[in-house]
Protein backbone atom coordinates (compact mmCIF):
# COMPACT_ATOMS: atom_id res chain seq x y z
CA UNK A 1 0.00 0.00 0.00
CA UNK A 2 1.37 3.52 -0.53
CA UNK A 3 0.83 6.15 1.94
CA UNK A 4 -2.05 8.36 1.37
CA UNK A 5 -0.38 11.94 0.32
CA UNK A 6 -1.04 14.81 3.66
CA UNK A 7 -2.55 12.14 5.93
CA UNK A 8 -1.98 13.38 9.20
CA UNK A 9 -2.92 9.93 10.50
CA UNK A 10 -2.45 6.49 8.70
CA UNK A 11 -3.08 3.02 9.82
CA UNK A 12 -2.69 -0.21 8.14
CA UNK A 13 -3.53 -3.42 9.69
CA UNK A 14 -2.43 -1.64 13.08
CA UNK A 15 -2.89 -3.98 15.67
CA UNK A 16 -3.07 -2.40 19.41
CA UNK A 17 -3.57 -4.11 22.85
CA UNK A 18 -1.97 -4.74 26.65
CA UNK A 19 0.36 -7.33 27.56
CA UNK A 20 0.35 -9.06 24.15
CA UNK A 21 -3.03 -9.39 24.05
CA UNK A 22 -4.80 -7.73 21.23
CA UNK A 23 -7.99 -6.01 21.49
CA UNK A 24 -7.94 -3.45 18.39
CA UNK A 25 -6.87 -5.82 15.48
CA UNK A 26 -6.21 -4.87 11.23
CA UNK A 27 -7.21 -1.76 11.76
CA UNK A 28 -7.19 0.02 8.33
CA UNK A 29 -7.93 4.17 9.14
CA UNK A 30 -6.82 7.11 7.58
CA UNK A 31 -7.55 10.96 8.52
CA UNK A 32 -6.83 13.89 6.77
CA UNK A 33 -6.65 17.53 7.29
CA UNK A 34 -10.12 19.01 8.07
CA UNK A 35 -11.93 16.08 9.02
CA UNK A 36 -13.96 15.78 12.11
CA UNK A 37 -14.11 11.67 12.42
CA UNK A 38 -16.59 10.53 15.18
CA UNK A 39 -15.77 7.35 16.55
CA UNK A 40 -18.89 5.18 17.47
CA UNK A 41 -19.52 1.57 18.71
CA UNK A 42 -20.27 -0.18 21.84
CA UNK A 43 -18.62 0.26 25.11
CA UNK A 44 -15.63 -2.31 25.46
CA UNK A 45 -15.17 -2.22 21.70
CA UNK A 46 -11.81 -1.14 21.70
CA UNK A 47 -12.47 2.84 20.77
CA UNK A 48 -10.14 4.05 23.66
CA UNK A 49 -7.30 1.36 22.86
CA UNK A 50 -7.42 2.19 18.84
CA UNK A 51 -7.00 5.96 19.70
CA UNK A 52 -4.26 5.84 22.55
CA UNK A 53 -3.00 2.44 20.43
CA UNK A 54 -1.99 5.37 17.87
CA UNK A 55 -0.53 7.77 19.72
CA UNK A 56 1.34 4.98 21.75
CA UNK A 57 0.28 4.69 24.44
CA UNK A 58 -0.50 1.32 24.67
CA UNK A 59 1.03 -1.34 22.93
CA UNK A 60 1.16 -1.87 19.03
CA UNK A 61 1.11 -5.61 18.26
CA UNK A 62 1.08 -5.41 14.71
CA UNK A 63 1.01 -3.34 11.44
CA UNK A 64 1.63 0.34 11.18
CA UNK A 65 1.35 3.64 12.11
CA UNK A 66 2.19 6.73 10.43
CA UNK A 67 1.70 10.55 11.79
CA UNK A 68 2.59 12.82 9.11
CA UNK A 69 3.64 10.72 6.94
CA UNK A 70 6.50 9.72 9.43
CA UNK A 71 6.59 6.09 10.85
CA UNK A 72 5.33 6.38 14.44
CA UNK A 73 8.90 4.96 15.74
CA UNK A 74 10.60 7.97 14.75
CA UNK A 75 8.40 10.10 15.20
CA UNK A 76 8.76 12.93 17.45
CA UNK A 77 6.57 16.08 17.58
CA UNK A 78 3.91 14.77 19.80
CA UNK A 79 2.84 18.49 19.79
CA UNK A 80 1.09 17.97 16.43
CA UNK A 81 -1.11 15.78 18.14
CA UNK A 82 -3.30 16.97 21.10
CA UNK A 83 -5.00 14.19 23.31
CA UNK A 84 -7.85 14.78 26.21
CA UNK A 85 -8.14 11.72 27.82
CA UNK A 86 -11.64 9.86 28.61
CA UNK A 87 -13.55 10.99 31.33
CA UNK A 88 -10.72 13.01 32.87
CA UNK A 89 -10.61 15.37 36.02
CA UNK A 90 -8.47 16.87 37.39
CA UNK A 91 -7.65 15.63 40.88
CA UNK A 92 -9.05 18.03 43.72
CA UNK A 93 -5.66 17.74 45.13
CA UNK A 94 -4.08 19.78 41.97
CA UNK A 95 -3.76 23.50 43.45
CA UNK A 96 -3.38 25.63 39.83
CA UNK A 97 -4.89 27.90 38.46
CA UNK A 98 -6.64 27.53 35.20
CA UNK A 99 -3.79 29.15 33.05
CA UNK A 100 -1.33 27.65 34.53
CA UNK A 101 -2.96 23.92 34.06
CA UNK A 102 -3.18 25.34 29.89
CA UNK A 103 -0.21 26.65 30.37
CA UNK A 104 0.84 22.69 30.61
CA UNK A 105 0.16 22.14 27.38
CA UNK A 106 3.24 24.70 26.05
CA UNK A 107 5.77 22.61 27.61
CA UNK A 108 6.20 20.67 24.57
CA UNK A 109 7.70 23.78 22.74
CA UNK A 110 10.33 24.32 25.52
CA UNK A 111 13.18 22.06 25.87
CA UNK A 112 13.16 20.70 28.87
CA UNK A 113 10.91 21.36 31.77
CA UNK A 114 11.94 24.68 33.80
CA UNK A 115 10.31 27.35 35.67
CA UNK A 116 7.91 28.01 32.57
CA UNK A 117 8.83 31.44 31.14
CA UNK A 118 6.40 32.20 28.87
CA UNK A 119 6.72 33.68 25.58
CA UNK A 120 4.51 36.50 24.45
CA UNK A 121 3.27 33.79 21.86
CA UNK A 122 2.72 31.26 24.47
CA UNK A 123 0.68 34.28 26.27
CA UNK A 124 -0.92 34.29 22.92
CA UNK A 125 -1.86 31.02 22.54
CA UNK A 126 -3.11 30.31 26.41
CA UNK A 127 -5.16 33.04 25.82
CA UNK A 128 -6.70 31.46 22.35
CA UNK A 129 -7.48 28.31 23.86
CA UNK A 130 -8.90 30.31 27.26
CA UNK A 131 -11.35 31.62 25.05
CA UNK A 132 -12.11 28.97 22.23
CA UNK A 133 -13.62 27.31 25.54
CA UNK A 134 -15.66 30.11 26.59
CA UNK A 135 -12.75 30.11 30.32
CA UNK A 136 -11.19 33.51 29.81
CA UNK A 137 -13.17 34.72 33.01
CA UNK A 138 -11.97 32.13 34.81
CA UNK A 139 -7.85 32.17 33.74
CA UNK A 140 -6.94 33.07 37.21
CA UNK A 141 -9.02 30.63 39.71
CA UNK A 142 -8.40 27.20 41.25
CA UNK A 143 -8.92 24.52 39.19
CA UNK A 144 -10.06 23.43 41.93
CA UNK A 145 -13.40 25.56 42.14
CA UNK A 146 -14.37 24.55 38.70
CA UNK A 147 -17.44 22.37 37.84
CA UNK A 148 -16.53 18.76 36.04
CA UNK A 149 -17.35 19.84 32.85
CA UNK A 150 -15.46 23.15 32.97
CA UNK A 151 -12.34 21.57 33.97
CA UNK A 152 -12.60 19.06 31.02
CA UNK A 153 -12.75 22.63 28.87
CA UNK A 154 -9.93 23.19 30.76
CA UNK A 155 -8.22 19.94 29.97
CA UNK A 156 -9.05 20.82 25.89
CA UNK A 157 -8.04 23.99 26.10
CA UNK A 158 -4.28 22.42 27.70
CA UNK A 159 -4.70 20.25 24.35
CA UNK A 160 -5.15 23.10 22.33
CA UNK A 161 -2.42 25.29 23.80
CA UNK A 162 0.49 22.95 22.36
CA UNK A 163 -1.23 24.27 18.98
CA UNK A 164 -1.98 20.79 17.61
CA UNK A 165 -2.76 20.09 14.21
CA UNK A 166 -5.23 17.39 15.28
CA UNK A 167 -7.22 16.67 18.07
CA UNK A 168 -7.75 13.46 19.25
CA UNK A 169 -10.63 13.45 22.13
CA UNK A 170 -11.97 10.24 23.95
CA UNK A 171 -15.58 10.93 25.02
CA UNK A 172 -15.33 14.88 25.63
CA UNK A 173 -18.70 15.30 26.97
CA UNK A 174 -18.99 12.15 28.75
CA UNK A 175 -20.13 12.15 32.54
CA UNK A 176 -21.10 16.17 32.39
CA UNK A 177 -24.53 17.70 33.24
CA UNK A 178 -26.61 18.28 30.31
CA UNK A 179 -25.79 22.07 30.19
CA UNK A 180 -21.95 21.68 30.47
CA UNK A 181 -22.57 19.14 27.51
CA UNK A 182 -24.26 22.04 25.79
CA UNK A 183 -21.54 23.73 26.15
CA UNK A 184 -18.89 21.73 24.82
CA UNK A 185 -20.73 20.90 21.86
CA UNK A 186 -20.37 24.25 21.03
CA UNK A 187 -16.92 24.43 22.18
CA UNK A 188 -16.10 21.68 19.53
CA UNK A 189 -18.43 23.41 17.02
CA UNK A 190 -15.82 26.46 16.86
CA UNK A 191 -13.34 24.36 16.30
CA UNK A 192 -14.56 22.71 13.77
CA UNK A 193 -15.69 25.90 11.91
CA UNK A 194 -12.14 27.09 12.65
CA UNK A 195 -11.21 23.79 10.36
CA UNK A 196 -9.28 22.06 13.34
CA UNK A 197 -9.26 18.68 12.37
CA UNK A 198 -10.34 15.80 14.77
CA UNK A 199 -10.80 12.72 16.14
CA UNK A 200 -13.89 12.23 18.68
CA UNK A 201 -14.64 9.33 20.69
CA UNK A 202 -18.18 9.75 21.40
CA UNK A 203 -21.76 8.27 22.22
CA UNK A 204 -23.36 11.57 21.63
CA UNK A 205 -23.39 11.63 17.59
CA UNK A 206 -26.74 13.58 17.91
CA UNK A 207 -24.66 16.25 19.38
CA UNK A 208 -22.24 16.49 16.97
CA UNK A 209 -23.94 15.75 13.93
CA UNK A 210 -23.59 19.03 12.49
CA UNK A 211 -19.60 19.03 12.68
CA UNK A 212 -19.01 15.12 11.77
CA UNK A 213 -17.49 14.69 8.44
CA UNK A 214 -16.77 10.65 9.04
CA UNK A 215 -17.62 8.04 11.06
CA UNK A 216 -16.04 4.54 11.85
CA UNK A 217 -17.60 2.24 14.14
CA UNK A 218 -15.72 -0.20 16.43
CA UNK A 219 -17.01 -3.78 16.54
CA UNK A 220 -15.12 -6.39 18.57
CA UNK A 221 -12.17 -4.27 17.87
CA UNK A 222 -12.76 -4.41 14.43
CA UNK A 223 -13.37 -0.95 12.31
CA UNK A 224 -16.93 -2.32 11.05
CA UNK A 225 -17.61 0.83 9.32
CA UNK A 226 -15.43 3.98 8.45
CA UNK A 227 -17.37 6.60 5.97
CA UNK A 228 -19.55 9.57 4.72
CA UNK A 229 -22.32 10.30 7.19
CA UNK A 230 -24.26 9.64 4.10
CA UNK A 231 -23.04 6.26 3.94
CA UNK A 232 -23.49 5.84 7.39
CA UNK A 233 -27.27 6.98 6.91
CA UNK A 234 -27.68 4.70 4.07
CA UNK A 235 -26.30 1.92 5.75
CA UNK A 236 -28.10 2.54 9.70
CA UNK A 237 -31.29 4.42 8.31
CA UNK A 238 -30.77 7.63 10.14
CA UNK A 239 -27.69 10.15 11.23
CA UNK A 240 -29.01 12.94 13.40
CA UNK A 241 -30.56 10.57 15.89
CA UNK A 242 -28.92 9.63 19.13
CA UNK A 243 -27.04 6.37 19.30
CA UNK A 244 -27.75 3.95 21.80
CA UNK A 245 -24.85 3.55 23.99
CA UNK A 246 -27.09 1.13 26.67
CA UNK A 247 -26.58 -1.43 23.98
CA UNK A 248 -24.14 -3.95 24.72
CA UNK A 249 -24.82 -6.75 22.56
CA UNK A 250 -21.75 -6.45 20.24
CA UNK A 251 -23.07 -8.48 16.98
CA UNK A 252 -25.51 -5.21 16.32
CA UNK A 253 -24.20 -1.94 15.52
CA UNK A 254 -25.53 1.50 17.63
CA UNK A 255 -29.22 1.92 16.22
CA UNK A 256 -30.96 4.94 15.19
CA UNK A 257 -33.93 5.74 17.32
CA UNK A 258 -35.83 8.40 15.65
CA UNK A 259 -39.59 7.89 15.28
CA UNK A 260 -39.78 6.80 11.67
CA UNK A 261 -36.70 5.94 11.04
CA UNK A 262 -36.45 3.36 8.37
CA UNK A 263 -36.10 0.38 10.13
CA UNK A 264 -32.83 -1.20 9.87
CA UNK A 265 -30.89 -4.71 10.34
CA UNK A 266 -27.58 -5.04 12.17
CA UNK A 267 -24.56 -3.72 10.45
CA UNK A 268 -22.31 -6.90 9.07
CA UNK A 269 -19.62 -6.16 10.87
CA UNK A 270 -17.51 -8.11 7.68
CA UNK A 271 -18.96 -5.59 5.50
CA UNK A 272 -17.54 -2.23 6.59
CA UNK A 273 -14.16 -3.46 6.61
CA UNK A 274 -11.88 -2.17 4.44
P1 LIG B 1 -14.06 1.35 24.55
O1 LIG B 1 -13.24 2.61 24.50
O2 LIG B 1 -14.68 1.02 23.22
O3 LIG B 1 -15.07 1.35 25.64
P2 LIG B 1 -11.60 0.10 25.48
O4 LIG B 1 -10.61 0.34 24.39
O5 LIG B 1 -11.56 0.98 26.68
O6 LIG B 1 -13.07 0.12 24.83
O7 LIG B 1 -11.48 -1.39 25.98
C1 LIG B 1 -11.44 -2.47 25.07
C2 LIG B 1 -11.01 -3.73 25.80
O8 LIG B 1 -9.68 -3.55 26.27
C3 LIG B 1 -11.86 -4.05 27.02
O9 LIG B 1 -12.06 -5.44 27.03
C4 LIG B 1 -11.01 -3.63 28.17
O10 LIG B 1 -11.25 -4.46 29.28
C5 LIG B 1 -9.61 -3.84 27.63
N1 LIG B 1 -8.68 -2.89 28.30
C6 LIG B 1 -8.81 -1.56 28.32
N2 LIG B 1 -7.77 -0.99 29.00
C7 LIG B 1 -6.99 -2.02 29.42
C8 LIG B 1 -5.77 -2.10 30.18
N3 LIG B 1 -5.16 -1.00 30.65
N4 LIG B 1 -5.26 -3.33 30.40
C9 LIG B 1 -5.86 -4.45 29.93
N5 LIG B 1 -7.00 -4.44 29.21
C10 LIG B 1 -7.58 -3.24 28.96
Amino acid sequence: MTPTDGAIIELRRASFGYADQPVVTGANLTVRPGEVVAVLGPNGSGKSTLVRGLLGLNDQLGGEVELFGQPRESFSDFARLGYVPQRHTLSASVRATVTEIVAVGRLSHHRWWRPVIRSAQDTAIIGRALELVGLTDRAHADVATLSGGQQRRVLIARALASDPDVLLMDEPTAGVDAANQQVLSAVLARLAAQGTTMVIVTHELAALADIVTRIVVVQSGRIAFDGSREEFAARTGEFTSSVDHHHEDEDRVTRPKLPGAPASGPLDPRGGVR
